[in-house]
């Protein structure tokens, strides 16, 4: 919307923190829009599927060579190297050879229609990992394009201006060659939260907002723009009173970040005492230098879907077991609570041949999915059980709806330390098991699953959609997706009680637990650990210090009675109108 001063505001997704005011560099990408479709004679189409292979085996070169040459921090966020698999997957790879084979299309066009197909199966995914995986495809197949039509790549590397990137998109291998003595901060038109460009700018540390729709449309190269990654928000052409306000809100933010993670090794005591242990959620290994910068005191859920990912077949134990063991080593003697395979389907890892299903999110996802493919979840387990012998491991179960689950689930797990004990591997068995209650009939069966777990793992983001009946990718519904409505509230406290009266540990480790106004109920219930994004961690770390427990749970009281979300937030801002002025 435009503002009377002429500065412009435009509105999308933080995906890292952080503000930053100086000159736009527009991205611009050349010839992979705009395709020719033709047919090709029988006798000619080898030579086109040679040309198609040349084109890849250029795209291949050019990711190679931005690896070597890229900084540390980023490579080993492992993202080109699936990119280079990605390159010949079967399904793009293959594809796209039989399509110039058996139908004579040209390769350009071959390949487009491949990436649509994929594009599409990737989009319809519930889990919006999965779903953001679809630019990575895009990313892999525009490096093709380019080479096909013989486009010239816009070299990120080559800018020697201080600047901020703005680009419809930019992919992996754009943002490893940021150098951060130029590029302040970047915003994208695409992307969401879960996307690879937000995973960079934050192992990188520089301000992002993605997912602005109009950014490239709306500025231009040299505008004067300021990003704040905090709010998600860019400011275009900022009047004088904006820069000024934003200069200080820059400076109090970096004075904030220094100051509390300074401080993030001491331990969350609340002012009575009581100390919470605040744990990071990790995705890639390599994450874990940031859970020891931010003073994590472990990690709380370690998504292992990652791995299995982009390629054609799975990840083998030897393979499982080294990535775990390099986790647990380096934590050590911190927890490490490893979360078995979360994903929703078998269309969405290898052997892309399962049916598609009309409804992801109640399918064959997760847990189910695991007890379906034995072979594959015993090799997960055995890798986590042989890893458990160096450290400090938690194993954790996801989406738990039925006691069965965690009955047979149990068994695989005996017969994974069974398989090994015979082959004399070490591995090591007495290790905590957590049930993640994330399923509303997990809370309803909560009883009974405590007798099979030495602790609960609440995931609100999965509990809040199925409680509310809210997808949570979706935007239509977005406003409705309430962490305060009393219903998730009530849901959050009856597994609290039911796991005090059981004698065991309750966790929490959706995004609820990373917003600070949420951390005096949380308190308040009773909540024995929280775990959230490892940048999170100081501020929340902060704010458990300045609480007291017993105010807390007299608080809780209060909350109970309140019938609406907005209500929760009214005594919430009543009671700790300080925590909910803080900015960050
Ligand atoms: C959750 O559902 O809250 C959770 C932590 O798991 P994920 O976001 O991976 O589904
Ligand atoms: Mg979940």
């Amino acid at each position: 919307m435009s503002q009377p001063s002429g500065e412009l505001i435009l509105k999308g997704i933080n995906a890292s923190p952080g503000i930053c005011i100086g000159k736009a560099y527009l991205v611009d990408k050349e010839g992979v829009d705009i395709v020719a479709r033709y047919y090709i004679e029988k006798k000619k189409r080898q030579g086109e599927i040679k040309r198609f292979k040349a084109a890849v085996k250029r795209a291949r070169d050019e990711i190679r060579s931005v690896i070597d040459a890229s900084p540390e921090e980023l490579q080993r966020a492992h993202i080109l190297e699936t990119h280079l698999a990605l390159l010949k997957d079967k399904m793009l790879y293959g594809k796209t050879i039989e399509i110039i084979e058996t139908d004579g299309i040209n390769a350009e066009w071959a390949l487009k229609q491949v990436v649509s197909n994929l594009k599409a199966v990737f989009l319809g995914m519930a889990d919006s990992y999965l779903k953001e995986r679809a630019s990575d495809i895009v990313h892999v197949s525009d490096s093709i394009m380019r080479n096909l039509v013989g486009a010239k790549a816009e070299k990120i590397a080559d800018i020697d201006k201080r600047v901020i990137l703005v680009a419809r998109d930019l992919s992996p291998a754009d943002t490893s060659q940021i150098n951060l003595e130029k590029i302040m901060g970047f915003i994208t038109d695409r992307g969401g939260k879960a996307s690879h460009t937000g995973i960079v700018a934050q192992a990188l540390e520089i301000p992002a907002v993605v997912g602005l729709k109009y950014a490239t449309s709306r500025i231009k190269s040299d505008n004067l723009i300021i990003v704040d990654g905090n709010a998600g928000k860019v400011i275009v052409n900022p009047d004088e009173k904006s820069l000024v306000e934003y200069e200080e809100r820059k400076i109090d933010y970096e004075q904030y970040r220094a100051v509390i993670t300074r401080e993030s090794h001491l331990s969350a005591e609340t002012t009575d005492g009581i100390q919470m242990e605040v744990m990071a959620n990790i995705e890639l290994p390599e994450e874990v230098v940031s859970v020891k910068n931010y003073g994590g005191d472990g990690i709380g859920l370690y998504r292992t879907e990652f791995q299995y990912m982009n390629r054609t077949i799975f990840p083998s134990e030897e393979e499982l077991f080294e990535k775990y063991k390099d986790v647990v080593e380096v934590m050590a003697p911190k927890p490490v609570t490893i979360r078995t395979l979360d994903i929703n389907g078998d269309k969405a890892v290898a052997n892309q041949n399962g049916q598609d299903e009309a409804n992801p999110a109640l399918g064959l996802r997760s847990i189910r999915y695991c007890l379906r493919k034995p072979d594959v979840f015993i090799t997960q387990l055995r890798a986590i059980l042989r890893a458990a012998a160096y450290g400090n491991v938690r194993i954790l179960f996801p989406m738990i709806s039925a006691y069965f689950e965690i009955c047979e689930a149990k068994k695989l797990l005996d017969q994974a330390a069974e398989s090994l004990e015979k082959e004399g591997l070490s591995y090591n068995r007495e290790i905590e098991i957590g049930i993640m209650i994330e399923v509303p009939s997990a809370v309803v069966l909560a009883d009974f699953l405590a007798d099979k777990a030495d602790f609960f793992s609440i995931g609100t983001n999965d509990l809040i959609q199925y409680a509310l009946a809210i997808d949570r990718l979706n935007p239509h519904v977005a406003h409705l997706y309430q962490p305060l409505d009393p219903a998730v509230i009530r849901l959050v406290k009856q597994v609290a009680d039911v796991a005090k009266n059981k004698g065991i540990e309750v966790y929490m480790c959706g995004e609820m637990a990373a917003t600070a106004h949420h951390i005096p109920l949380l308190l308040g219930i009773g909540l024995d650990e929280l775990s959230m994004n490892p940048q999170s961690i100081p501020h929340i770390k902060r704010v458990i210090r300045s609480l007291s427990l017993s105010d807390a749970q007299t608080f809780m009281q209060e909350v109970l009675n309140k019938r609406t979300a907005r209500g929760v937030f009214g005594v919430l801002k009543e009671a700790y109108g300080e925590i909910l002025n803080n900015r960050y």
